[in-house]
């Protein structure tokens, strides 16, 4: 063999061991076990516990809907709740995707098309708000405007044959709340309100020990969401945009617990309000709200909101055997569950830690499952309504410093569907 053949076997040597070099790098399947790699079950990917049966399981991996088949929403209105909170909730929603814009401010909207890869044949302005008629993959809007423009973007998105979940306070009062609720049901459109506590695990699960009356009958409620507002033009000052101050606006989820822990609904309400004289914020609108309710099996709720006080949103259910303290109830994270109770002859204080899940994800995916299965929202425009009527007596009784009288509404959960699936 000459030279130059030597030279040639030389290289192909090299070159298979470079290739099989190569494929043993890649993972080659012979030397590396395949362990713990999971496997698809009833069409979700599982995989069996790795920590001891002593420890909280994790859950495992979420089981979100193939993409095609989740219901298309709309978010109309791009303030601060919807970006900082809603559209990222999509990322864990299970049954919802975002697929349209609707803004008054074009280059923000373009920009958060961007962001959230909205076609820009999607994104509409509010004269061109009707057009979503002709957009198939629009299934739910979600109305997240100041209060004074849910009713009108309401009707206007049931007229276009769209389902509507709407942002708290439904309205600005009751006779518009009705009016939303009449105009869904003529288009044969749902209409789901947004409280989103309703769908939120923690506050799910006092409302079962309260049900379920773990430890005894709920006797007493107190339930405080404060917040100290800011300065400046906001149209949470104006009363035509906003219907009324603290308490539309924070109060309104004190309310919403009193009414959908026990299921009842108020007799008597009780108010008081406050805003300090001269400050210019409070020309329209009240700082503060003090209320009572007074429910028919006896439960007394003592609630208040505020914009003048520091950040706390606490929801605690007094019973005979227990006290139940859910710090952070109305926030949208951070939330501590403790309860009080005797053990022996000693008291003891468990803290229930739940997992925590996206609450915009959960209600959004909740409305999207009433769409496909044609359910009864749980929270549907009717209990917005209720929400005004029991503020519009509040706001009475504070004006006249007496008590007002509710009509007794027989039965529990009046204005609700079903529960929800469990996530
Ligand atoms: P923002 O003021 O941050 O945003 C409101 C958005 O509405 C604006 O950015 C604007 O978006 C649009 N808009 C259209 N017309 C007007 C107008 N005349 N004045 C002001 N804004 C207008 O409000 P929030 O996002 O805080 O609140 C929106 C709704 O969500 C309210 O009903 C509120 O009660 C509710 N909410 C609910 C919460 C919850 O936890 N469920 C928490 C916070 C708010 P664009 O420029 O795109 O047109």
């Amino acid at each position: 063999m000459d030279g130059r053949g030597l030279m040639r076997r030389r290289i192909v040597q090299i070159g298979a061991a470079g290739v099989t070099g190569t494929l043993l790098a890649r993972g080659a399947t012979a030397a590396v076990p395949k362990i713990d790699t999971g496997r698809v079950q009833g069409g979700r990917v599982e995989f069996p516990p790795w920590t001891a049966p002593t420890e909280r399981p994790s859950g495992g991996p979420p089981n979100p809907m193939p993409v095609n088949e989740r219901a298309g929403f709309a978010v109309v209105g791009l303030g601060r709740l919807a970006l900082e909170e809603i559209l990222p909730a999509f990322g864990t929603a299970k049954r919802s995707r975002l697929v349209a814009l609707v803004s008054g401010t074009p280059d923000k909207a373009a920009r958060v098309a961007a962001q959230y890869g909205v076609r820009p044949e999607a994104v509409y302005d509010y004269a061109g708000f009707d057009r979503i008629r002709d957009n198939p993959e629009i299934t739910v809007v979600y109305v997240v405007l100041p209060n004074a423009m849910h009713k009108e973007y309401t009707i206007r998105a049931a007229q276009a044959g769209k389902d509507v979940l709407c942002e708290k306070p439904m309205s600005v009062s009751s006779a518009e709340g009705q009016a939303m609720v009449d105009a869904c049901r003529a288009a044969q459109r749902k209409l789901m309100i947004a409280y989103r506590c309703q769908y939120e695990p923690y506050n799910r699960e006092v409302l079962r020990m309260v049900r379920e009356k773990t430890f005894g009958p709920a006797r007493f409620i107190d339930a405080v969401n404060l917040q100290n507002q800011g300065d400046g033009a906001q149209w949470r000052f104006n009363r035509a945009l906003a219907g009324g101050g603290s308490l539309p606006d924070v109060g309104l989820y004190c309310l919403n617990a009193a009414r959908y822990l026990t299921g009842e609904e108020p007799v008597e309400v009780i108010a008081r309000s406050f805003s300090p004289p001269g400050d210019p914020r409070y020309a329209e609108v009240e700082e503060t709200v003090n209320f009572v309710l007074r429910l028919p099996s006896g439960v007394v709720a003592n609630c208040a909101s505020s914009y003048g006080m520091h950040e706390s949103r606490v929801l605690s259910v007094h019973t005979p055997g227990g006290a139940i303290n859910l710090d952070g109830a109305f926030a949208y994270h951070d939330k501590q569950l403790r309860i009080a109770h005797r053990d022996g002859r000693a008291e003891s204080v468990d803290e229930r830690r739940i997992p925590m899940q996206n609450q915009f994800a959960l209600e959004m995916d909740h409305m999207a499952e009433c769409v496909a299965t044609n359910r009864e929202p749980h929270t549907p425009g009717e209990e917005g309504v209720q929400d005004h009527r029991v503020m519009e007596a509040t706001y009475q009784s504070a004006a006249s410093g007496q008590p007002v009288a509710m009509p007794r509404v027989e039965g529990l959960d009046r204005t609700r569907g079903p529960a929800p699936s469990p996530s």
